[in-house]
């Protein structure tokens, strides 16, 4: 009968998952269905890769720190959650970023956007480029769009509309640090889809992005005061308060932590969970929002599975040093640097956390996060934490000047944990689903691995996949 109860399982309790399992409960709701949800985590805690860790008054983020304040779908969940309250914005007066270039710290120009830039005056100006270099961006301006339709590494479209040396000096260590990836190795339309359209509607990408800038500051109107002058958001807890949020709200719903999923199999007109320790559970529908690798071992014997398995995930760390304030004679005028691959440093990235986010460290105190690994880069792998913490303490001598000793710090391994979007991507990823939804109708993959790896666009995936169940499930 229609009121008899329909059932959901939800693999993977990162945000993704969580937000599955928040919109699924939501729409069958506001349907009036019922849906019995169960959410299955593999680890002792929910969040996945959201880790913020309270130790002697500072708050580390031993994952994601943060997330673009113009992304709605994350904004969305945090009105539906009441946590616009706990929202804090970065540091106004930390505005500066830099780009390390033969070994020293140069701001990067005002007006860059994701590196492309917006105001020509300080653009020409900036010690990152040579004069042929600014003039090879500048061509921009005039060069023809590609008519070819089809994907593109995110290098060469950089490349082709704005040179090599944009391309190595700025671009690459700002774009292809979110996916600690190699520009040549990724998809534009994967990555950064903006960058295709712009230049498919307004043929210059300088042009078309001073136009969506302009229009863009018409479109943050809608946000919560505090994002309007921020472009990343965090909460004053940390990002845990997203994840607490959720859970707070999923309470009436299952949620079993330490339980890894080994399988999903069809039995009957549903599904069969297998746990890792032997039992199951049936299912109308299951959404598995896991690592590429993970959703590979679970789906092994479906058609097609080999796109995830094949995919590559880069494995990095996170090592964050504590100081005193006075111990250091540094002046941090900004909210810290990103690294080309050119010059050859251990970190590839370092944020002034305690200067970006003022939250984040008791008074007197400075919080340096420093960034390692990437990809065709896994020499950190091999080494001993007392060794890691070294290397990364030289380029941080080397860089900033800071000999001193940290008070503490703080390692966090993240093995296989950036997915690498191949040129392709998206056709490949449409196909996958073609055919898990011929071979499995019900189950849907999610998460990361697909359309995005930033918190706004796994909270979007996350509510997409709920209003896929539910569609499913009213067929
Ligand atoms: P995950 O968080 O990986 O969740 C998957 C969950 O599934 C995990 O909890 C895992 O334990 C569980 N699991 C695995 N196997 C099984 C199994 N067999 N059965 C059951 N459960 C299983 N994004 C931003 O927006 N801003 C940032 O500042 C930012 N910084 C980042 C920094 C780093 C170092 C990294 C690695 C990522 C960063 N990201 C950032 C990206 C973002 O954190 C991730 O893309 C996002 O958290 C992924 O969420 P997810 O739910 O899809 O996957």
């Amino acid at each position: 009968s229609a009121a008899q109860s329909k059932s959901l399982v939800v693999i993977g309790g990162g945000i993704t998952g969580l937000s599955t399992a928040f919109y699924a409960k939501k729409m069958a709701q506001e349907q009036g269905m019922p849906l019995d949800i169960t959410v299955v985590e593999k680890s002792g805690k929910f969040g996945g890769k959201i880790n913020t860790l309270e130790r002697e008054g500072f708050v580390f983020e031993k994952g994601p720190d943060s997330f673009l304040a113009r992304k709605l779908a994350i904004i969305d969940l945090i009105r539906d959650l009441g946590l616009e309250d706990e929202l804090t914005h970065t540091n106004p007066e930390a505005k500066k970023t830099y780009i390390l270039l033969g070994g020293k710290l140069h701001p990067m120009p005002p007006g860059l956007v994701l590196g492309i830039p917006t105001a020509m005056g300080p653009f020409m100006k900036t010690g990152l480029l040579s004069f042929a270099g600014k003039m090879r961006a500048a061509l921009d301006l005039v060069l023809p769009r590609r008519t070819d339709p089809s994907d593109e590494s995110l290098g060469h479209f950089l490349e082709r509309r704005l040179g090599r040396d944009v391309l190595e000096h700025i671009a690459e260590p700002l774009l292809a640090g979110i996916y600690a990836g190699n520009t040549f190795d990724l998809s534009v339309k994967a990555t950064f889809p903006q960058f295709r359209s712009l230049e498919q509607k307004h043929r210059s990408l300088i042009l078309g992005m001073m136009q969506s800038k302009k229009s863009g500051s018409e479109e943050s109107k809608t946000l919560p005061e505090v994002a309007r002058n921020s472009v990343f958001l965090s909460f004053k807890k940390g990002l845990q308060t997203l994840v607490a949020g959720l859970l707070k709200e999923l309470q009436d719903i299952r949620l079993i932590g330490e339980c890894g999923v080994s399988s999903v199999r069809r039995e009957g007109n549903g599904y069969r969970v297998l746990y890792a320790n032997g039992e199951s559970q049936l299912a109308d529908s299951v959404v598995i929002a896991l690592p590429s690798y993970a959703i590979a071992e679970v789906l092994a014997h479906v058609p097609g599975i080999e796109m995830l398995r094949d995919m590559e995930n880069v494995s990095v760390v996170n090592v964050v040093l504590a100081y005193n304030e006075k111990d250091l004679n540094t002046s941090f005028d900004g909210s810290g640097f990103v690294i080309p691959r050119k010059e050859g440093r251990f970190i590839t990235a370092c944020t002034w956390t305690s200067v970006k986010w003022l939250h984040t460290a008791p008074k007197g105190k400075v919080l340096l996060r420093c960034y390692v690994g990437r990809s065709g880069d896994d020499r950190w792998l091999h080494l001993s934490e007392e060794e890691l913490v070294r290397a990364v303490r030289k380029d941080v001598a080397k860089i900033m000047g800071i000999t001193a000793e940290p008070i503490l710090h703080e390692i966090t391994p993240l093995h296989k944990s950036m997915p690498q979007y191949p040129v392709g991507h998206l056709e490949r990823v449409k196909r996958w689903r073609a055919q898990l939804a011929e071979a499995m109708p019900g189950v849907f993959t999610t998460g990361a691995a697909f359309h995005g790896v930033g918190l706004p666009d796994c909270v979007r995936q996350g509510k997409e996949a709920a209003a896929d169940v539910l569609a499913e499930l009213k067929r």
